[in-house]
């Protein structure tokens, strides 16, 4: 590293908390902070690492470019601003707790609904805001931002296609959506290995959902309980079904 020149350029920070990232005077992607960590994304690519420091999430980047990898469509430039900015910058599963009203069969039902979006490489960008209302997400495909609903993306009468067949105008060819998707859903997982443990058996999901249920209704409090359900996990298939089981398990029980 010594003499060499740095090769990145970062750019200043995006509405959405995102800082693009140029390589060799190329647009490669964007890095952001999550956790105390710092990621770099580029579109249509799973980027593995992150680094405790943006400019090492950057150097991800440049090794990333000189495997080969490039963004899948043209990195966007920066977007106007929008209300969800604040929201955004400061992330965390708060987030994505639902616009409805927070029950427990509402929190399913989102965490349900989110577990599908992973598996068809969406990413929300707002709360599970019911399955007819627009809902902000963004295609892990290639970055694109945007509202779609629910009831379209879950499919219908059993047919869990999901509707446009197009994802959304300007995404990568429908031949290769699936190829691209298989990149997202390869480190899926049945069994949670985060640090901060999810529920994916019935019995844990039974716990949560009943500490849930007594806590305060609608309380700061009782929402912190929501965090083991709503956050990002590799296993949040499992995860949705362990709390759907659960959820049907305490209402035969009232
Ligand atoms: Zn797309
Ligand atoms: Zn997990």
């Amino acid at each position: 590293m010594q003499n060499e020149q740095q090769r990145y350029v970062l750019g200043a920070r995006e509405d959405n908390g995102r800082y693009p990232v140029t390589v060799d005077g190329t647009p490669a992607g964007s890095i952001y902070r999550r956790h105390g960590s710092w990621f770099p994304v580029m579109p249509g690519h799973r980027i593995q690492g992150r680094s405790t420091t943006r400019f090492g999430a950057a150097e991800i980047l440049v090794t990333a470019v000189d495997q080969g990898q490039r963004p899948t469509v043209p990195v966007q430039a920066a977007r106007p601003r929008t209300p969800r900015a604040m929201d955004i910058a400061t992330r965390s599963y708060t987030y994505l707790i639902p616009d409805l009203r927070p029950t427990v069969p509402n929190l399913v039902r989102a965490v349900e609904a989110m577990a599908r979006l992973a598996e068809l490489a969406w990413q929300p960008l707002a709360g599970y805001p019911g399955a007819d209302q627009p809902w902000m997400m963004q295609c892990q495909l290639c970055g694109w931002e945007g509202r779609r609903f629910w009831s379209h993306l879950r499919g219908r009468n059993g047919d869990r296609t999901p509707r446009p067949i197009t994802r959304h105008p300007g995404c990568l060819p429908v031949a290769d959506h699936a190829e691209q998707i298989a990149k997202f859903t390869a480190e899926f997982t049945v069994t949670c290995e985060c640090e901060f443990k999810h529920p994916t058996t019935v019995s844990k999901a039974t716990d949560v959902l009943s500490s849930l249920q007594n806590a305060a209704k609608g309380s700061p409090l009782a929402l912190l309980y929501a965090r083991p359900i709503l956050e990002p996990c590799p296993a949040s298939s499992k995860r949705a079904l362990a709390l759907r089981c659960a959820l049907n398990y305490l209402n035969a029980q009232k």
